[in-house]
C-alpha cells in the first residue's frame, strides 16, 4: 500500500509512491534518472512539442515519448481516431477493417514489406523476426551491433544500447548463458570486423540485425557503404538482413532508412510511430520468409491484443498525415536546431542528426561507434540536461539517447528551446 497519507503534489512525492509500487519508481528502466542524477519528472499532460509535469510545470519536450510521437502530443486527428474505434469496442481478438487499413499504409510506403504482422511493441517485432529468421535458416547464431537495441529481447540484450548502456550494464542478468552465446556483436560501421567475422563464420549466421541509424546510443549514422555491405555478405552467407526500423520507420524519410539508404532487407521490425502514440510494433518482409509465419507455416508467433483497434486507427491516423512534405519541414526544423546548436557548443560537442533525430555527445570528434559515444562526457551531459530542466527544456535523461522532434516544433519552439540551451550552457559550462 503506497505510504502517503496526503495526496502527492511534486514530482519527487510521486516518485517516492511509485518506488514503493515499481522497481526504481517506474515502468521503463530508461525512464529513471540514475545517469544524470535526481528523480524523473512525472508527468501529467502533453500537447504538441511540450509537456506538463505534475507541478504545473511546462517544458519543450524533446522525448517525443522516445520517437513515438511524431505528429506532436495529442494530435487531433489521432485523438479523434482513437475515439470513434473505442466507441465501436477496444478488443475484438478478431479479424478487423481497422487493421487492412494500417497494414495498407505500411506496406505502399515500404515495398520491402510484401506481408505484415501486428504486435503490441518494438521488443515483440524484433524478437519475433529473430525468431521467423532461425526458422528460415535453420541456424542459430545473430549478429548484432554494440549499442543497438532491439528490445528487451534476451538474445539481443548482449551489449544493448538504450537503457542496457545507459546502467552500464554488459547485458542482462537472467539471459542464460547459453542464449547469449548465440549472439555474437561486432563494432558498428566496423568494416574489417565485419569482412572478417562472415569469412570466418558467415555460414553459421541465421541473421545479422542493426539499426540502420544507431539511436539507442546517441545519434550515430551508418558510414557509407556500411549497409550495403552487410546487405551483400548477407546475401552471399545466406544469412537473413534484419533491419530495425522501431525508430527509424516512417521518421526519417516517408519509407523510412530502407527508402532513405535504398536498402532490401529481408525483413523489417517497426514500431513506436506506426502506432501514433499506442502500443504497437509489426514485423515483415519478403513472402517467401512471411508464410512460415502461423497460421500458414511453422514459425509461431500470437498475440492477444495484437492488431488492437485503438492502435490500429491512432496509427493509421498518424501515418495518413506523413506527406512527403512533411519530410521537409522535419528536415528544415531539424537543420535550424542542429545550426544553433552547432553555433552554442563550438568545439566543445559533437552534434550529429539524421532529420529529426538528433544527438549532442562531448566529445572531440564525431562519435561512429559505441565506444566513443560511452567515451563522451557523460558528467557534462548531466549538468547540461538538468540546466535546461530548470529551463524548461526536457531531453532523454541520459547521454546516450537521441532526442527527437516532432511536428509540433516549429521555428519559434526550436528558437526559444536554443535561447535556453544558450543560457544552460553558460551556466554549466567547465
Ligand atoms: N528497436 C529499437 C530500434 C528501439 O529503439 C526500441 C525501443 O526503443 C525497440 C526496438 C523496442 O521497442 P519497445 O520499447 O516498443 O519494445
Amino acid at each position: 500500500m503506497p505510504k502517503t497519507a496526503v495526496s502527492p503534489q511534486t514530482s519527487a512525492e510521486w516518485h517516492a509512491q511509485a518506488a514503493e509500487l515499481f522497481p526504481g519508481g517506474v515502468n521503463s528502466p530508461v525512464r529513471a534518472f540514475g545517469a544524470v542524477g535526481g528523480t524523473p519528472l512525472v508527468l501529467r499532460r502533453a500537447e504538441g512539442c511540450r509537456v506538463w509535469d505534475v507541478e504545473g510545470r511546462e517544458y519543450f519536450d524533446y522525448v517525443s515519448s522516445w520517437g513515438a510521437i511524431l505528429l506532436g502530443h495529442a494530435h487531433p486527428a489521432v485523438n479523434e481516431a482513437i475515439a470513434r474505434a473505442a466507441a465501436d469496442g477496444t478488443s475484438f481478438g478478431a479479424p478487423h477493417p481497422g487493421e487492412v487499413a494500417l497494414a495498407e499504409a505500411v506496406l505502399e510506403r515500404m515495398p520491402v514489406l510484401e506481408r505484415v504482422r501486428f504486435v503490441n511493441s518494438g521488443t515483440e517485432a524484433s524478437q519475433s523476426a529473430l525468431r521467423l529468421a532461425r526458422a528460415a535458416t535453420g541456424r542459430t547464431k545473430i549478429l548484432k551491433f554494440e549499442g543497438h537495441y532491439h528490445g528487451a529481447v534476451d538474445a539481443l540484450l548482449v551489449k544493448a544500447g538504450s537503457g542496457v548502456a545507459t546502467l552500464g550494464l554488459p547485458g542482462s542478468a537472467g539471459v542464460p548463458e547459453a542464449v547469449a552465446a548465440e549472439t555474437w556483436t561486432l563494432p558498428f560501421n566496423d568494416f574489417e570486423a565485419l569482412e572478417n567475422l562472415f569469412a570466418r563464420s558467415g555460414e553459421m549466421l541465421a541473421a545479422a540485425i542493426l539499426e540502420p541509424i544507431a539511436g539507442n546510443m546517441g545519434l550515430v549514422p551508418p558510414e557509407p557503404g556500411f549497409l550495403e555491405r552487410l546487405r551483400a555478405l548477407c546475401t552471399q552467407h545466406g544469412a537473413l538482413m534484419i533491419v530495425d526500423e522501431v525508430m527509424t520507420g516512417f521518421r526519417v524519410a516517408r519509407g523510412g532508412a530502407c527508402e532513405r539508404y535504398g536498402l532490401q532487407p529481408d525483413l523489417v521490425c517497426l514500431g513506436k510511430v506506426i502506432g501514433g502514440g499506442l502500443p504497437v510494433g509489426a514485423y515483415g518482409g519478403r513472402k517467401e520468409w512471411m508464410d512460415l509465419v502461423a497460421p500458414l507455416g511453422p514459425m509461431y508467433q500470437a498475440g492477444t491484443l495484437s492488431g488492437n483497434p485503438l492502435a490500429m486507427a491512432a496509427g493509421r491516423a498518424a501515418i495518413d498525415r506523413l506527406t512527403p512534405s512533411v519530410y521537409e519541414r522535419l528536415e528544415a526544423c531539424g537543420a535550424r536546431f542542429e545550426t544553433g546548436l552547432r553555433m552554442i557548443f563550438g568545439d566543445r560537442a559533437v552534434v550529429q542528426r539524421i532529420g529529426s533525430m538528433l544527438s549532442v555527445f562531448f566529445a572531440a570528434g564525431p562519435v561512429r561507434d559505441f565506444r566513443a559515444a560511452d567515451a563522451s562526457d557523460k558528467a557534462q551531459f548531466a549538468k547540461l540536461f538538468h540546466a535546461l530542466l530548470e529551463r524548461g527544456v526536457a531531453l532523454p535523461p541520459s547521454a546516450l539517447e537521441a532526442w527527437f522532434l516532432n511536428l509540433a516544433h516549429d521555428e519559434a519552439a526550436i528558437d526559444e528551446s536554443l535561447t535556453r540551451f544558450e543560457a544552460a550552457w553558460k551556466a554549466v559550462r567547465a
